[in-house]
């Protein structure tokens, strides 16, 4: 960890960075109210900040720094591969050392026929590709009809306009002309708040059934795909009930749509294995990956795509890439990023060892009076926020408003949760450690507490 001896005053940086930097995903009225909160550095699952706060980041970044910080070999391979070769492009029959590996150290790390890969820099920009693949493959294939891309309320697939559209956020989708055409959603599996009178698993095959209500409403001629996350995550870590997937998978396989599995949050250990598709046992076509890949030390996604769909799709040109593509310093981050996780058992020990001991404690939450379920798969969790868990009730205040609070007791006890509405998620560093998880519960408890105080003395509950 290397804090900077020279660091202006917080108010100074605050005012500073109120006046030309504007945030993704901030209220810019109430940023500047407040001030930005500033991280200077970083060591494992702990952020500093500019007043010297040690702060547990059950967050680990934004669900990215799956191998912690401040690993010294990842900074090492970027500066040797700045030094070697730091940019060259992959289009026009060109290539280099780093995309290379890469590939095929990617190609043997996923499951079944997910042989090649195409690169991004983002998850974004990965989804953009997947929405141009899957209708250029049908295209090529000889049946251009199949364009309609189906996907899930409250899924997140990323920022960018085609990526945005295929997400499920309405708040997004109500700015900036979203979603593009050809884009249908149908609901997700959230039983908490939707499930109503059904069990999980009743729940769960119905919304499931949606996805093929859906292809007929549309016919099976008109639809490419169906994209989801194997786990939601931004949507507020929705694990679905046991029955959903095996579900969707016959209809994606009756139907002859491809499946796409968003594993920019899933990817590289978050959910015990080294993709969530392997947890949710679900066979994609293509998988997104980013985040995790690099463990957020440098910019780098892509698409990992089938035998059969690269096949079809290298037969002619994809006129499809990004300067980025297959970048050679974040290539060779990843590629490091990968052989440590590999080589250091990172991700078994989470699904032998430390998922379980976070699994047992997490779930313990729910015997706080303001907590409903707890839901947990590996190291990405959530609890719901309720009134009244016997009803599964909702507050009466505006959704958020309680998770608002909530949060920000935990920052003020330096712990960083994150809520969606009035779930409160984590996702720690793989690398957490069995103390730090006690840590992370102890804040979660003491925030709960402090946060249950508010409500009541707000009239909320
Ligand atoms: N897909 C999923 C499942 C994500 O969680 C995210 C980012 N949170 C994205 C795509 C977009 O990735 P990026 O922000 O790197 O563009």
């Amino acid at each position: 960890m290397v804090q900077s001896p020279n660091l202006l005053p917080t108010a100074e940086l605050q005012a500073r960075d109120a006046a030309h930097h504007m945030h993704p995903f901030t209220h810019g009225a109430e940023l500047g109210k407040k001030g930005a909160r500033i991280i200077t550095s970083a060591d494992g699952c702990w952020l500093t900040d500019s007043d010297g706060n040690r702060i547990l980041d059950a967050m680990a970044g934004l669900w990215c720094v799956n191998i912690g910080y401040g690993r010294q070999e990842l900074v090492d391979a970027a500066a040797r591969q700045m030094q070697e070769l730091p940019f060259y492009n992959t289009f026009f029959q060109t290539t280099h050392v780093p995309v290379i590996e890469l590939a095929e150290r990617l190609a043997q790390l996923a499951p079944g026929d997910l042989n090649h890969v195409f690169f991004a820099s983002s998850g974004s920009e990965a989804n953009d590709t997947n929405l141009r693949m899957v209708r250029t493959y049908w295209e090529m294939k000889g049946q251009p009809s199949k364009k309609a891309i189906i996907s899930r309320w409250n899924a997140y697939h990323g920022s960018s306009v085609g990526s945005g559209s295929l997400g499920g956020m309405k708040g997004m989708h109500a700015q900036g002309g979203m979603p593009i055409p050809d884009i249908h959603h149908i609901d997700q599996p959230n039983w908490w708040s939707e499930g109503g009178d059904m069990t999980p698993e009743e729940f769960g095959i119905e919304r499931a059934q949606q996805l093929e209500a859906k292809i007929k409403e549309l016919g099976a001629d008109n639809v490419a795909a169906f994209i989801a996350e194997p786990v939601q995550g931004a949507g507020g870590v929705i694990v679905p009930p046991d029955s959903y997937w095996p579900e969707i998978q016959r209809i994606c396989d009756k139907y002859d749509i491809l499946l796409i599995a968003d594993e920019v949050i899933c990817g590289f250990g978050r959910t015990g294995n080294w993709f969530g598709s392997q947890t949710m046992n679900i066979k994609p076509h293509i998988m997104t990956i980013a985040k995790g890949l690099s463990s957020g030390y440098l910019p780098i996604g892509g698409s990992i795509v089938c035998d059969e769909v690269a096949e079809v799709i290298g037969s002619g040109e994809f006129n499809h890439g990004y300067t980025y593509s297959g970048h050679p310093v974040a290539c060779a981050v990843a590629l490091e990023n990968l052989r440590l996780l590999e080589e250091e058992q990172i991700i078994d020990t989470v699904r032998t060892e430390t998922a379980p001991y976070l699994k047992e404690k997490f779930e313990s939450l729910t015997d706080h009076p303001m907590v409903g379920e707890a839901k947990i798969v590996g190291m990405m969790g959530s609890i719901a926020l309720t009134p009244d868990k016997a009803t599964r009730a909702a507050f009466a205040s505006e959704a958020g408003t309680v998770g608002y609070i909530c949060r920000e007791r935990c920052f003020s006890n330096n712990l960083i949760m994150r809520h969606v509405g009035d779930r409160m998620i984590i996702s720690p560093p793989l690398v957490i450690s069995k103390g730090e998880i006690d840590t992370l519960i102890e804040r979660a408890l003491l925030s709960l507490d402090e946060a249950m105080a508010e409500v009541e003395k707000q009239g909320l509950m």
